[in-house]
């Protein structure tokens, strides 16, 4: 995940919105919980990525923080939701939860998202999609796959959306990456990921916006490192990203145009 302080790119925290669809992705039981997103007064505590522990309660800081942090199933709305976020959050409490009560259906995580991106106008919005991983580590290929071919259309839709809004338009840029990758070198281990799992570090990410190349698929023979994204994410709003630890260059590709 992305370590960005957020207080830096945004005056007023309510203009920053993270939406997961499993609590897992904003925990410390991932491998690389060390990279994990950490926000506002999170940010200052943990300033060496190398203190995991304090990662342990990063949703209830994200939350104590002041940032709107929408988990799982958290609904959404607050005291006056929308007709639309009352349907959602109808729906999301009556679904069916093959992850059980940490992780709902993406649908939900995602329509939630959009509702929040096209009434309350956040000027970053975070969204973490989890079904892949989860279809994955239960073996189902046909419905990891169906998962991935949704994500692609909501991308599709986010940013249709982004492109048709005026504070939005030709100013706004979406950055899609995973948070590991899968076993690849010994093909059985595709379903699970972690430090045991050969090859399962290695990651994609793809970027788009008006001020981004299109430079499509990329086959350069470079090698870039997860900890850029946090610079790279900070130019592209414009601010250099300072912290007291050090910090890993932007991805210069990224931002040529
Ligand atoms: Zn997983």
């Amino acid at each position: 995940m992305i370590r960005i302080p957020i207080q830096n790119l945004v005056d007023d925290l309510q203009q920053f919105s993270l939406f997961a669809s499993g609590q897992h992705a904003l925990d410390d039981r991932r491998e690389n919980a060390d990279r994990f997103v950490n926000f506002a007064e999170f940010q200052k505590e943990t300033g060496d990525r190398q203190k995991l522990c304090v990662v342990r309660s990063v949703l209830g800081h994200q939350q104590r923080s002041g940032l709107p942090v929408f988990s799982a199933f958290d609904t959404i709305g607050g005291k006056n939701p929308t007709a639309n976020e009352k349907l959602i959050n109808a729906m999301m409490q009556d679904s069916y939860r093959p992850f059980g009560n940490a992780e709902c259906l993406d649908v939900f995580t995602h329509y939630a998202a959009l509702e929040y991106l096209k009434t309350k106008k956040p000027k970053v919005l975070y969204i973490s999609y989890g079904e892949t991983d989860e279809w994955a580590h239960h073996g189902y290929y046909r419905s990891y796959l169906d998962a991935a071919h949704l994500v692609d259309k909501w991308i599709k839709e986010i940013w249709t959306f982004v492109q048709s809004d005026p504070q939005y338009k030709n100013k706004t840029a979406i950055f899609i990456t995973t948070d590991h990758g899968r076993g690849d070198i010994n093909k059985e281990e595709w379903r699970d990921h972690g430090s045991g799992i050969a090859d399962a570090y290695q990651i994609w990410f793809a970027a788009m916006g008006s001020d981004i190349p299109s430079s499509g698929e990329q086959k350069n023979n470079v090698q870039l490192f997860q900890d850029q994204f946090a610079q790279t994410i900070a130019k592209l709003l414009g601010v250099t990203y300072k912290a007291s630890h050090p910090i890993s260059p932007e991805i210069k590709s990224v931002l040529k145009k």
